[in-house]
């Protein structure tokens, strides 16, 4: 695996591969590799003949207030990880370089991050967007593949890719959890032994609400079950509901009633320190007739 630090010789490897008919594979990252990345790399050397993967904590997504100075960071430990799991390249370029003096142009897309994340950190799919771009016409790959446990972001992406004509496919890949159920997340290891127990109220809620849609079938009032969901998230100790939604999976507009196009997204902040998101389809039986017939 090569190490590359600059844009000048990333183009130079990338632009090698595709003259020789490479299909070229991309996963973008903020590092402190863990199995969600893992997979997301195994996913990406199953599907092209070069897997680049960028590692990259990007300043302009983080908000006033956020950890971006605190966000966990070892690049040798990174590329042990990456190496085995068959990256061919890694990039981990210098902030100045991707932001140079006088950098001045962002891509914004507008409904989609309107709620969710959106609501509670405004300037943050702004920042991905305008990185992920920004990559994408660095490595001009064929494939990029994003997590579904970033869901909004990763709705973004696709939606950026058809609205700006990028060329490429975009790939999702499903969630990778712990074996208790917690999501994978750099960002799990700013948690004590004591607050990772109680982050398990993230993935209790998600159970529950998919065994409360199951009873309930069609027309359960949404506020019904993100009452309920709150109620567990609010009442672990150190805890807080940052937002539990049920939204449509496409549009991400909220929904009044759990719908077979339904998801629930949730942010929770713990000990006011850490926050950590979730998320899952709401799928109604097909089974299941409509009260209406
Ligand atoms: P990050 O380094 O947190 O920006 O994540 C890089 C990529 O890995 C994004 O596309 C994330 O959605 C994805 N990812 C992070 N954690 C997980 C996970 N637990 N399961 C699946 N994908 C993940």
């Amino acid at each position: 695996m090569k190490l590359v630090r600059t844009i000048d010789e990333l183009t130079h490897i990338v632009k090698a591969w595709r003259s020789e008919g490479k299909i070229i594979g991309l996963v973008p990252t903020m590092g402190w590799f863990h199995q969600g990345h893992l997979s997301l790399m195994e996913m990406a050397r199953g599907r092209a003949d070069k897997v680049v993967v960028s590692l990259f904590i990007n300043p302009i997504q983080f908000g006033l207030g956020e950890d971006l100075s605190t966000y966990p960071y070892d690049l040798d430990r990174d590329m042990q990880l990456a190496e085995k799991a068959g990256v061919d390249l890694l990039f981990a370029p210098a902030a100045e370089d991707i932001y140079p003096v006088g950098f001045q142009t962002a891509v914004s897309v507008k409904n989609l991050t309107q709620g969710l994340c959106g609501a509670s950190r405004p300037d943050h799919f702004g920042g991905v967007a305008t990185v992920v771009a920004k990559l994408f016409n660095m490595v001009q790959p064929h494939l990029a593949i994003f997590g579904e446990k970033d869901y909004q972001q990763l709705a973004v992406i696709r939606q950026m890719v058809r609205d700006l004509n990028f060329n490429l496919e975009i790939f999702g890949h499903p969630i990778v959890r712990e074996s208790d159920g917690l999501a994978m997340s750099s960002r799990n290891s700013y948690l004590n032994k004591e607050e990772r127990r109680h982050a398990l109220c993230l993935h209790r809620s998600i159970q529950y609400a998919k065994e409360m849609v199951e009873k309930a079938g069609p027309k359960l009032p949404v506020v019904k079950l993100t009452d309920e969901v709150k109620r567990i998230i609010n009442t672990t100790p150190g805890c807080a509901v940052d937002y539990v939604e049920v939204v449509d999976k496409d549009t991400l507009l909220p929904s009044e009633y759990v719908e077979k196009n339904s998801m629930m997204a949730l942010a929770v902040k713990i000990n006011d320190r850490v926050r950590l998101i979730d998320n899952t389809r709401l799928d109604l039986k097909e089974s299941v007739v409509p009260d209406n017939k």
